[in-house]
């Protein structure tokens, strides 16, 4: 899964994992995670996500990292925003108050960025990822997220066999295994969505969990 695959997905307007409202399970669980006021919330793999502007209602710098310029562009157009706008060795930085996103790889994301973030909100970002990749996007994401960060983790859990991700399937002994070395992922919740999810139904799919971690580094 490269960049050129969600690329294409931007152009075509294939962004199915585009929700037009706030995700619920992010506001019931995002306040009891008492991560600070004013800290900064890393939104990783976050498309033009309105979970971002919640964030910022709520008090949080967000810095979403986003690799398709479309995606970016049309956030900050769809919210009337006029990002400022300059480059780095980590991509291109739009900035608008309490919002910055950087259209890059999240790979090329460095250590002091990550390391300035005390929250993090991982929804259809881990699971966009192929197993193959998954690791060191754990490793480098979350192995350099600050001592003390507290965060959100939303996964889906579904027989792999019956559908083809993205969204992956990544069920709860692969999360452990994943976060093992560094982060706590516990569970808050566990949903079944599959009544909700016509895609999932259409493809023959017969158990769909949507899970709830709290994440929390430096154990
Ligand atoms: N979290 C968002 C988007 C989920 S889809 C939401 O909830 O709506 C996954 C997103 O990750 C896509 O927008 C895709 O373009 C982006 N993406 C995929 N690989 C990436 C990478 N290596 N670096 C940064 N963004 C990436």
């Amino acid at each position: 899964m490269d960049a050129e695959f969600w690329l294409e997905r931007w152009r075509e307007g294939r962004t199915h994992f585009h929700q037009q409202e706030v995700m619920p399970l992010l506001c019931k669980h995002w306040p009891a995670l008492q991560v600070p006021a004013g800290a900064r919330v890393l939104v990783p793999l976050c498309g033009k996500s309105l979970d971002m502007p919640w964030l910022a209602s709520q008090g949080f710098g967000v810095l979403g990292v986003e690799i398709s310029p479309l995606a970016v562009e049309q956030f900050f157009a769809e919210h009337g925003l006029q990002p400022a706008v300059r480059d780095s060795d980590q991509g291109r930085h739009y900035v608008a108050g309490d919002i910055e996103i950087i259209c890059g790889d999240i790979f090329e994301l460095n250590a002091q960025t990550l390391a300035g973030c005390r929250g993090v909100y991982d929804r259809a970002a881990l699971i966009a990822l192929p197993a193959d990749m998954r690791p060191a996007y754990v490793d480098h994401v979350y192995g350099q997220l600050p001592e003390g960060c507290a965060g959100l983790l939303i996964t889906l859990d579904y027989p792999r066999e019956q559908m083809q991700g993205p969204p992956f399937s990544v069920p709860d002994d692969e999360v452990q295994t994943l976060f093992a070395s560094r982060t706590s992922a516990s569970v808050l919740e566990r949903r079944d969505i599959l009544p909700d999810e016509e895609k999932f139904l259409r493809a023959g799919v017969q158990r769909l969990d949507t899970v709830v971690y709290r994440l929390a580094t430096g154990r």
